[in-house]
């Protein structure tokens, strides 16, 4: 551990490149069945397979500090019965692709080009990068997060040069009106805060050629 800290302290950061650990959560026929069903539902849109094509990263924080309580929340393919915020929107379990522990490890949690429930309107055209931390709406993200937050975004960026955005997920319903948005019901919306305005200026400070999210409250 001392040997890691010294190389982190001594090697530019954006030349240290960082590690994904593979992780995948239950991704199997039900998961894409219940995708297809959410997609025919909310977007309209009648899909032979759940790939996208993804023009925004959507940051998150799971509203939980320990990571395995983060990712027992993704790892059901149908949705906890504990969610009556969302169960409105269908049986389809949340997720995200990616998950960064507190100390900044990076795990992959599913296909890249598979559709995550991470973000009403937006999943079909987004990839989503969860960060453990922020419960009670604490603004808590730590610094290795954004390092690998920093790094995963540039990494997204060069697998897919279809990726124009980078957002919080607080900023998600400026995309309303535009043509990324595509839930067709008007009455369904959750209160989003995370990850925090200050973890998103943090990184928009070190990644260069995204664009913020298309309203007044965007940043950049
Ligand atoms: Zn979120």
């Amino acid at each position: 551990m001392y040997h890691l800290i010294t190389i982190c302290f001594f090697i530019p950061l954006s030349l240290f490149a960082l590690k994904i650990e593979q992780t995948p959560i239950e991704f199997g026929d039900v998961r894409v069945e219940l995708t297809k069903q959410y997609i025919k539902s909310h977007y309209a849109l009648h899909v032979k397979d759940i790939k996208i094509v993804p023009k925004i990263i959507v940051i998150h924080h799971t509203a939980i500090d320990d990571f395995e309580d983060s990712i027992s929340r993704f790892i059901s393919e149908t949705l906890p019965t504990d969610r009556p915020d969302i169960t409105s929107g269908g049986a389809l379990n949340v997720s995200a692709h990616f998950m960064v522990e507190r100390n900044g490890t990076i795990h992959q949690l599913m296909p890249l080009d598979f559709m995550a429930r991470h973000v009403i309107g937006l999943n079909y055209n987004s990839i989503g990068i969860e960060n453990v931390g922020g419960a009670n709406s604490a603004d808590n993200l730590t610094k290795e997060q954004l390092r690998a937050n920093i790094f995963l975004v540039k990494e997204l960026k060069k697998r897919f040069d279809t990726i124009e955005y980078v957002i919080g997920h607080y900023e998600y319903r400026c995309f309303e009106g535009t043509p990324l948005w595509l839930e067709v019901n008007d009455g369904y919306r959750t209160f989003k805060d995370d990850p925090s305005v200050r973890f998103m200026d943090a990184l928009r400070e070190e990644i260069n050629g995204f664009k913020g999210a298309p309203c007044a409250q965007g940043h950049k």
